[in-house]
C-alpha cells in the first residue's frame, strides 16, 4: 500500500467531460484525462483493505458486484502510486486482454463495491485502468503476444465482439491456430457497431485487432457462418469451436402503428451511423435524426447511445421513455454496499440533451400505446400513458395504466431500445445446440461446454445481453475450457 493516509489526504478526482454543447460538434471521445501526479494520488487513495471486494466479481441481486474479470486492482493502484506504470500494465494484462475497452466503457462495478465507498467516494479505479493501458500503448510496451510453439490444432471463433476476441487472444496464446469469423465488414461486434465513437473510438479497437493479427490470429469478415459459410464445413475443418455470436434479437413493440415508416430498432440506427462515419459516406441504410422529433423507447445504455447520436444529428426535440420509476439519488436501504448502486445518473447522452433542450429527456413510468401516421404512411405522433407498478395475485409486479393519463407527443423518428431477447436461431439450430429457458446457448457458467462435443459458447450468446467485461470474462473462460478439451490439460487462466 503506497500511502497509508492517502484516502484521508486526497479527494476523489475523475476524468472531466468536455462541455456537452462543445462535444456535440464532433464524434470524438470527450474525456479529459487527469495528470500523472493526480493519478498517483488517486492510486494512493486505495486503502489496501483486508478484503478487497472491488475484484471479487460476483452477482448480487442480479447485478455485478466487483470486477467480473477479477482485475488485481489494489496491486496496480499501489504500482501507479509508486510510478511503476509498466509493472502495473503487466499486472493488468494478467486478467484483462483489453483494458483499453473496459477503461472506456465499463460501468465499473468495482467502484460500486470499493470498501472506501462505504462512507467516502470510492477509488477512481476505471480511470486508472484506462491510463495504465493508454500509457502502455504510447510507450510502445504493448506488443503482439505470439506463442513460442504451435499445437497443430485449428480453432474457429464465431463472432468478433469482446467475448470472441478474448477467446481468440487466449487460444492463440496457447498455441492453437485461430480463425475468427465475423459477418460484419469490420471486427469488434458491439464494440465496433453498437457503442458509439464518442464513448469508444474505433481506432482503439482496430489497434488491438492489428496486434492480434500480428500475433497470428486470422480474421475473416463479411462471413456469416450458417449462411454464406456452411456450419458443417466448420465442424469438419476445425478441431474446436467457440460460439460468441452475441444476443442480437431485439425486443419489438407490437402496438398499433408499428409498421409506419420512421420506426426503427436502435441497432439499425447506431450501426448505420458508425458505418457512415467510418466509411466517410452515408449508404442507403443511414437513418438521419436531423430536424426531427425523436422518441427513444427504453431507458438503458442502448437508449442513451441513441440519444447521444440523435443529438449529434441535431434533432429538433428528444424524449426518452422509461417504464420503470426514476431511481433514487442515493442507495436505497434495499440496495446496500457492495451491491451495484442503482441510483439516478445523468449519463452522457442525457447531459447533452439537457444542455440543448433544458432538461433530462427521460420520462419515467410511461409506456407507448400507439403510433399514428400521416397520409404518406410515416409516423407523426406517439400516444403514451402513465403506469403504476402493482402486485398481481402471485406477488409479481406488473404495470397498470393510470386512467386518464394518455398524452400525445410529436414523433418523426422512433427508436426502439427495449433490450434484446437472445441469440439468433439459425446457427445454433444448424449446429443442434441446446438452449436454456431464455433461448441462449445452453452451457454452464465456468464450463462453457454445449451439448455438442468440441463446441463451447461464451458472452451474450450464452448469458444474454450483458456487459463488455462479462463478455471478456466468458471468452477467457471458454478458451480455457476448449484448450483443456483439445490438450487434456491447460495453463490458461480462467
Ligand atoms: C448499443 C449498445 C451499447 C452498449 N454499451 C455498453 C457499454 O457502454 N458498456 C458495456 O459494458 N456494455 C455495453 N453494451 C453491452 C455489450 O456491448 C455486450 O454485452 C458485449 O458486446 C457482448 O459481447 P459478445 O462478444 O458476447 O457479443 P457481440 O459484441 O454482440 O458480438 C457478437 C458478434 O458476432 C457476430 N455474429 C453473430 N452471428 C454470427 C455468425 N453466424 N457468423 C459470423 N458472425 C456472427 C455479430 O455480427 C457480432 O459482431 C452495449 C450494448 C449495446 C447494444
Ligand atoms: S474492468 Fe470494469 S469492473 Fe473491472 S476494474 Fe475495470 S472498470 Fe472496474
Amino acid at each position: 500500500m503506497g500511502d497509508p493516509k492517502g484516502f484521508m489526504k486526497y479527494d476523489r478526482k475523475v476524468f472531466q467531460y468536455e462541455d456537452p454543447k462543445s462535444r456535440l460538434a464532433h464524434w470524438k471521445e470527450f474525456l479529459k484525462p487527469l495528470s500523472e501526479e493526480e493519478l498517483k494520488q488517486q492510486g494512493g487513495r486505495c486503502m489496501d483493505c483486508g478484503i478487497p471486494f472491488c475484484h471479487t466479481g460476483t452477482l448480487m441481486s442480479g447485478m455485478a458486484s466487483g470486477c467480473p474479470i477479477n482485475n488485481l486492482i489494489p496491486e496496480w493502484n499501489d504500482l501507479v502510486y509508486r510510478g511503476e506504470w509498466q509493472e502495473a500494465l503487466d499486472r493488468l494484462h494478467k486478467t484483462n486482454n483489453f483494458p483499453e475497452f473496459t477503461g472506456r466503457v465499463c460501468p465499473a462495478p468495482c467502484e460500486g463495491s470499493c470498501v472506501l465507498g462505504i462512507n467516502e467516494p470510492p477509488v477512481t479505479i476505471k480511470n486508472i485502468e484506462r491510463t495504465i493501458i493508454d500509457k502502455g500503448f504510447d510507450a510502445g510496451w504493448v506488443k503482439p503476444d505470439r506463442p513460442k510453439t504451435r499445437t497443430g490444432k485449428k480453432v474457429a471463433v464465431i463472432g468478433s465482439g469482446p467475448a470472441g476476441l478474448a477467446a481468440a487472444a487466449q487460444l492463440n496464446k496457447a498455441g492453437h491456430t485461430v480463425t475468427v469469423f465475423e459477418r460484419a465488414d469490420r471486427i469488434g461486434g458491439l464494440l465496433m457497431y453498437g457503442i458509439p465513437n464518442p464513448k469508444l473510438d474505433k481506432t482503439i479497437i482496430q489497434r488491438r485487432v492489428d496486434l492480434m493479427a500480428k500475433a497470428g490470429v486470422k480474421f475473416v469478415t463479411n462471413t456469416e457462418v450458417g449462411k454464406n459459410y456452411p456450419a458443417e464445413k466448420l465442424t469438419k475443418e476445425f478441431d474446436g469451436i467457440i460460439l460468441a455470436g452475441g444476443a442480437t434479437k431485439p425486443r419489438d413493440l407490437p402496438i398499433e402503428g408499428r409498421s409506419l415508416k420512421g420506426i426503427h430498432f436502435a441497432m439499425a440506427f447506431l450501426h448505420a451511423n458508425t458505418k457512415s462515419l467510418l466509411d466517410g459516406r452515408r449508404n442507403g441504410q443511414f437513418i438521419s435524426a436531423e430536424g426531427k422529433h425523436v422518441i427513444v423507447i427504453g431507458g438503458g445504455d442502448t437508449g442513451t447511445d441513441c440519444v447521444a447520436t440523435a443529438m449529434r444529428h441535431k434533432c429538433k426535440s428528444l424524449v426518452q421513455l422509461e417504464i420503470l420509476p426514476k431511481p433514487p439519488l442515493e442507495r436505497a436501504p434495499s440496495n446496500p454496499w457492495p451491491e451495484w448502486p442503482k441510483v439516478y445518473v445523468l449519463d452522457y447522452g442525457q447531459q447533452e440533451a439537457k444542455a440543448v433542450f433544458g432538461s433530462d429527456p427521460r420520462q419515467y413510468l410511461v409506456t407507448a400505446k400507439k403510433f399514428v401516421g400521416n397520409e404518406s404512411g410515416a409516423v407523426k405522433e406517439l400516444h403514451l400513458v402513465s403506469i403504476e407498478w402493482q402486485k398481481d395475485p402471485n406477488g409479481r409486479f406488473i404495470p397498470k395504466e393510470v386512467p386518464g393519463s394518455e398524452k400525445v407527443i410529436p414523433a418523426d423518428l422512433v427508436l426502439l431500445a427495449m433490450g434484446f431477447l437472445g441469440p439468433e436461431d439459425f446457427l445454433l439450430d444448424q449446429l443442434k445446440i441446446e438452449r436454456d429457458q431464455r433461448s441462449n446457448a445452453k452451457a454452464d457458467y465456468g464450463q462453457y461446454a454445449t451439448n455438442v462435443p468440441g463446441i463451447f459458447a461464451a458472452g451474450d450468446m450464452r448469458r444474454g445481453q450483458s456487459l463488455v467485461v462479462w463478455a471478456i470474462n466468458e471468452g477467457r473462460g471458454a478458451a480455457r475450457a476448449l484448450d483443456e478439451y483439445l490438450m487434456g490439460a491447460t495453463d490458461l487462466p480462467a
